[in-house]
């Protein structure tokens, strides 16, 4: 028998989430973000689970390559360009629409002939100060790049910082979208300007948010940047891991548990062995106190998470035993929460997954 950890990928989820975000920005078409793996749910596998998104976005051109050998005929988007003049001719090659964000990516398409017409998306830097043109310089970049013969559609892009929380106190989403229409004003082209963060406040923001393209990452895959719960915003989880516990361990006031003897126990209280670690990624730095959930019952982790294994309080779940099922997150444990408990973020969870956790693919509501 394998370990009995698994992450379960529901692509019905992926449907559902996608669906979603189309009916919170039904005019504008949809970039499915699927870089880093697809936030850790595998390229092929997100390519099926988006199959009627737009265009899919990432960050490697090989990964893209990759999804036109797999069968995706739609568009393709390079979230950050590409890195090397080699790069542009496979852009041209496969079709593959590119973010051009500095001066440097502008020189490179000038120098490089294009035997075949690209897309690219124009960045502006509107107050993230990462990647993009300076609203007073991109109408120069703009021209720039429309007297290149081999470019065709060039599309304003720009990023927001904090899509999670409308009234920021540095920097808003109106803030953004001021200086990006500032920047673009009276350049022809289509727009995009929201992450998933924009997108689920698009209702709130209305039309002052124009959006032809949209860039939803996180919420496709059942989490949310911050802020309301991805529950309250109908996304469902889209990845679940499982696993079980392994052995147990009756224990009294003044025992200690895991390396570093971090936790004390107050009483007696039995403690599970869970058969995952921070080699499958588990975060080392959840505390204890980390929702768990053991044969349907909600407790917490209790001392260190070690690199193969975690132990949990089985004190709450009646009939515990070794071999009972456990969920770290997905399927009836928001991985928000456990990000949140952990000091992190559920993207970070999603992407830290590790290789040798086996990937299986299924309904929610399947033990998986
Ligand atoms: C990652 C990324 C997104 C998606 O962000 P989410 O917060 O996951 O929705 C959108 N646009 C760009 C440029 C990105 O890098």
């Amino acid at each position: 028998m394998p370990r009995p950890l698994f992450a379960t990928i529901h692509l019905d989820s992926m449907q559902h989430n996608l669906a979603q975000a189309r009916s919170c920005a039904p005019y504008a078409r949809i970039w499915a973000v699927v870089k880093a793996n697809a936030y850790g749910h595998g390229l092929e596998r997100a390519m099926r689970g988006f199959a009627t998104a737009d265009g899919l976005a990432l960050i490697e051109v090989d990964y893209a390559v990759r999804l036109r050998e797999s069968g995706w005929i739609k568009p393709l988007l390079l979230l950050e360009g590409f890195f090397d003049a080699s790069d542009v001719p496979l852009l041209a090659e496969h079709n593959i629409n590119t973010a051009v964000h500095c001066i440097e990516q502008v020189k490179m398409l000038e120098y490089t002939q294009l035997y075949r017409p690209i897309d690219v998306h124009l960045k502006m830097n509107t107050g993230m100060n990462r990647l993009g043109f300076q609203p007073g310089e991109y109408a120069a970049a703009y021209a720039r790049l429309r007297a290149i013969p081999g470019i065709r559609n060039i599309t304003h892009m720009t990023h927001f910082a904090n899509a999670d929380e409308l009234e920021h106190p540095r920097l808003t989403i109106a803030d953004q979208v001021r200086r990006f229409q500032h920047g673009a004003d009276g350049l022809p082209g289509e727009r995009s300007l929201s992450n998933s963060g924009g997108v689920l406040h698009q209702s709130d923001l209305g039309d002052s948010l124009s959006n032809d393209w949209v860039r939803p990452g996180i919420m496709l895959y059942g989490g949310t940047p911050g802020g309301r719960s991805a529950q309250d915003f109908g996304l469902l989880p889209t990845m679940t891991l499982r696993s079980e516990i392994i052995g147990m361990q009756e224990i009294v006031a003044g025992d200690t548990v895991g390396y570093g003897s971090r936790f004390e126990a107050s009483g007696p209280m039995t403690v599970g062995v869970v058969a995952c670690g921070y080699a499958d990624g588990y975060p080392r730095h959840a505390p204890h106190g980390t929702p768990v959930v053991v044969d349907g019952v909600r407790t917490t982790l209790v001392g260190r998470v070690s690199m193969d294994m975690m132990t949990v309080d089985l004190t709450p779940v009646r009939n515990a035993r070794v071999g009972s099922k456990v969920t770290l997150w997905g399927d009836g444990l928001p991985i928000d929460e456990v990000a949140q408990s952990a000091g992190t973020i559920g993207y970070e969870l999603m992407c830290a997954l590790a290789g040798r956790v086996r990937v299986q693919e299924g309904p929610m509501g399947s033990d998986g």
